[in-house]
């Protein structure tokens, strides 16, 4: 369990010497507490201390990682139970499955298919993370064919799923250095796996069909050197699965309890398009930091991964696009202005309502930190003066001829005092972004 910033004061020297740069020991202890400083700053701190402040800083879920280079994902590493206490930092992987009984067309159509996938939303690009290939097949050579060609068209971080200790260290051979991971050791295969695990350094997924199997799993898996350990809890109801992985997270976060102190991988096992996008929603939701599904219908994966999106953004952090003039379609002297916030949300709800149509326009987005438009108003980081001085950092007067900035009709309130600061006829938009496309036609002149 992580300390407190007075459970590290009363380990600290308490000299107030100031040699970290802090003026106290208390005001280190806090930096230390929040991650914002670290211990080495201090050189006064007795090893007994070191030692009790190292063992607390480790983080309840180990992070784990996998592929290489760009292509490293990162897997739990968490620290609440609900986003809202701080915040979730390493978003559910999401793996496409491929199996080792395709033919080799096939198999490289599915490859080429998944390296393709990808949506753009607010502004971000969202892909496939990982390729988990199934050794259906129970052939060491199809499964090492499949890998090869795996290998040779996707830099993507593989899981390589078989109960076959030897398949899987034929096929560590060809990428441990890609840090894949094995999956999985049960309790059949589990000191094979783990000399294999061990000597390649691979992180090693375990699977029972318990969660007291799990456990006695995990610390069999320790005792042998195994460090860098998945879960997988097996493939159950989903209100059993939920309940696994919601006692799994509750042990490691609340109790520290170390044999599950590790990220979980769920396998989705539905074939009804509805239930495989409710069952990944819901262990992205309650607290699978990797997920294996079978489809590759940009309709099922379209709502699963807006779902990651949504409940992987920092809600301390909203996100936002840069504040500065963007154009749409062509604009010249004559073009209205527009003017809005920099929320992403906002700016790409408001974005294709003024590219509807057809129409030419520039947009005005003003650092408002990340804050939607009646937000941003009532916290005064949408005010006239901020506007006023963003059309001047922009150069608005020489870009437009005609000295006219439409506001969101929700502020209307703004006008008045806009227009003496910025010395701008202001015009009352509409209230939402679906009314701009008439608006721009009917209203603006
Ligand atoms: Fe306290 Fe150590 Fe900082 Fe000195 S260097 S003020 S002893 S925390």
């Amino acid at each position: 369990m992580a300390l407190s910033g007075l459970d590290i004061y009363k380990l600290l020297p308490k000299t107030n010497c100031k040699k970290c740069g802090s003026p106290t020991c208390l005001a280190f202890a806090m930096k230390l507490a929040m991650k914002k400083a670290s211990l080495d700053e201090c050189p006064d701190v007795t090893q007994q201390a070191k030692k009790a402040l190292e063992e607390s800083s480790r983080p309840p879920i180990a992070l784990i990682k996998f592929g290489s280079g760009d292509n490293t994902i990162e897997t739990g590493g968490e620290t609440v139970l609900f986003r809202h206490e701080k915040t979730f930092y390493h978003q559910t992987a999401i793996a496409i499955s491929v199996d080792d009984t395709l033919g080799d067309a096939d198999l490289l159509v599915r490859i080429e298919k998944i390296e393709k996938i990808g949506f753009e939303r607010v502004g971000q690009h969202i892909a496939i993370d990982m390729i988990a290939l199934i050794n259906k097949s129970l052939s060491s050579e199809k499964f090492l064919s499949a890998l090869d060609k795996i290998l040779s068209n996707s830099k993507k971080p593989v899981i390589l799923v078989s109960s076959d200790q030897k398949t899987i260290e034929a096929a560590l051979k060809k990428c441990s250095d890609k840090r894949p991971l094995v999956h999985a050791a049960d309790s059949n295969n589990l000191k094979d796996m783990c000399a294999v695990a061990k000597a390649y350094k691979a992180p090693l997924a375990l699977k029972a069909n318990s969660l007291e199997e799990l456990d006695k799993l995990s610390h069999e898996a320790a005792g042998m050197g195994i460090e860098e350990i998945v879960l997988d809890p097996g493939s159950v109801p989903l209100r059993v699965s939920l309940n696994d992985l919601t006692q799994i997270r509750r042990l490691s976060l609340k109790r520290n309890y170390r044999p599950f102190g590790f990220p979980v991988i769920m396998f989705i096992k539905s074939t009804d398009k509805h239930q495989t996008v409710v069952d990944s929603c819901t262990f992205i939701a309650k607290y699978a930091s990797i997920i294996v599904l079978d489809s590759i219908e940009e309709d099922v994966l379209l709502p699963i991964v807006t779902m990651r999106q949504n409940i992987y953004t920092d809600p301390q952090k909203p996100v936002t696009v840069e504040p500065k003039l963007y154009k749409f379609g062509s604009p010249d002297k004559n073009s209205p202005v527009m003017v809005t916030t920099n929320f992403s949300l906002t700016f790409y709800t408001v974005a294709p309502e003024i590219e509807a149509g057809g129409n030419s326009a520039y947009l005005l987005v003003t650092d408002s930190e990340g804050m939607s438009v009646l937000t941003a108003w009532a916290a005064e980081k949408f005010t006239p003066e901020i506007i006023a001085d963003t059309m001047k950092k922009t150069e608005l007067d020489s870009v437009v001829s005609h000295k006219k900035i439409i506001i969101p009709g929700y502020v209307a309130v703004l006008s008045g005092k806009l227009e003496d600061v910025s010395g701008w006829q202001v015009l009352v938009g509409p209230k939402e972004a679906s009314g701009i496309p008439k608006y721009l036609k009917e209203i603006w002149k």
